[in-house]
């Protein structure tokens, strides 16, 4: 069966269903429902049992099933739709929703993050319905929204207790298993001042710019303690200020700052704690200075996560790479932040991250996706899938 599985599973059709998905364009502000419901079609088509499933207006999930003859294992796949803005499209040496196939790479938005692993993991699930004559248990499909911003398309999932006994996230993967990640922390923290004339200016002036100064300086430092800290899966853990916006003009004394910070977790911090921790080292130095009042407010919080290297879904995919490409894969941590701390964390569902590409590909001009990996990552699935539903 394992050979049928070459033999069967096309480059061109997984490639012809990528460029399709490539060519609807969904990143935040439109597209996801056309993409859902190009799929909706496309897997209804197949004899799957599909339906969509309302998050917010106009942005659904899709969620397909394929049922098995006997009670089993439950495996899902989940993929997002939705892809990151092109950005400055004239920085592009193509049109990004062309989806044109050159030097036997597939280029576009979303190709490698990630409508590409999508169409690999539809083509390895239509390989099972056609060919394997009896399996058991369930392949549940979840084609999720809004992954790139908030999560909340995988939220749903969860929510609805849409359940599996475990879960792939097709993540490009850079040829590893990733059974953790990292989380994301967005907040923001506002400092204050007197607003006065600037003439009136000097070294005591309450001024909320230099009160920030003062807590950018001591947000350093912490940078410099969290890279002495270190998961061996994910590496240490960071803090970024990406933004700042402070004042109102130069012949004014600023009387607010405003600063937004990426703070990225490891799976043994708390999210609490870590904004304990925040706040208390703060608040030392206003115990000597007193201007140095601050707000600090959450934006976004994503978890980070692990799961153990002897969970099934682990093993499911390490022997399928094993048997596809012939090659032991390292099992390791990605540092990017995915829907799988939602699956894992909230939903229990025993989850890695295994996907076609690379995450440098991800986010970038002229993304692109070597075909040979499409190939290559539906093959897995399609083995992960042949061992996990007839060996039960
Ligand atoms: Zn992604």
């Amino acid at each position: 069966m394992s050979s049928d599985i070459k033999s069967k599973i096309k480059e061109e059709e997984i490639t012809k269903l990528a460029q399709e998905l490539i060519k609807i364009p969904s990143d935040e502000t439109a597209g996801e429902k056309e993409v859902c419901e190009y799929l909706e079609s496309y897997l209804k088509s197949l004899g799957m049992k599909v339906r969509l499933q309302e998050v917010l207006p106009n942005r659904p999930n899709i969620i397909a099933e394929v049922i098995g003859d006997e009670v089993g294992k439950s495996i899902m796949f989940n993929g997002h739709v939705d892809t990151v803005p092109v950005g400055d499209i004239k920085k592009w040496s193509m049109d990004p929703y062309s989806a044109i196939i050159k030097d036997n790479k597939l280029f576009g938005r979303g190709s490698t993050d990630m409508k590409g692993a999508i169409a690999s993991m539809i083509i390895a699930m239509k390989f099972i319905m056609n060919n394997v004559e009896k399996f058991n248990g369930k392949i549940i499909f979840t084609g999720v929204m809004a992954e790139e911003t908030t999560g909340l398309g995988t939220q749903k999932i969860v929510e609805e207790n849409i359940k599996a006994d475990m879960a792939v996230v097709g993540e490009p993967s850079d040829e590893k298993i990733y059974r953790a990640h990292k989380g994301t922390m967005w907040f923001n923290l506002s400092t204050y001042g007197k607003l006065e004339h600037s003439s009136e200016s000097n070294s005591e002036s309450n001024n909320a710019i230099i009160n920030m100064m003062k807590l950018i300086m001591e947000i350093n430092e912490i940078s410099k303690e969290l890279e002495t800290i270190e998961n061996n899966l994910v590496g240490h853990p960071s803090i970024n200020i990406g933004l700042i916006d402070g004042g109102t003009k130069q012949n004014m004394i600023a009387d607010s700052c405003r600063i937004s910070i990426d703070r990225r977790t490891l799976p043994e911090e708390k999210t609490d704690e870590i904004l304990d921790k925040l706040r208390i080292r703060l608040d030392g130095l206003r115990s000597l200075d007193d201007r140095l009042t601050f707000d600090l407010e959450i934006d976004t919080i994503r978890e980070a996560v692990e799961v153990a290297e002897s969970e099934q879904i682990v093993q499911e995919v390490k022997n399928a790479l094993n048997k596809v490409i012939n090659k032991n894969p390292t099992i390791s941590g990605m540092k990017a932040t995915t829907d799988m701390s939602i699956l894992v964390n909230q939903g229990n569902i025993p989850s890695v991250i295994y996907g076609p590409g690379f995450i440098k590909q991800a986010h970038t001009v002229d993304e692109f996706i070597e075909v040979k990996r499409l190939v290559e990552s539906s093959q897995v699935y399609a083995e992960i899938l042949l061992n996990t539903l007839t060996n039960n």
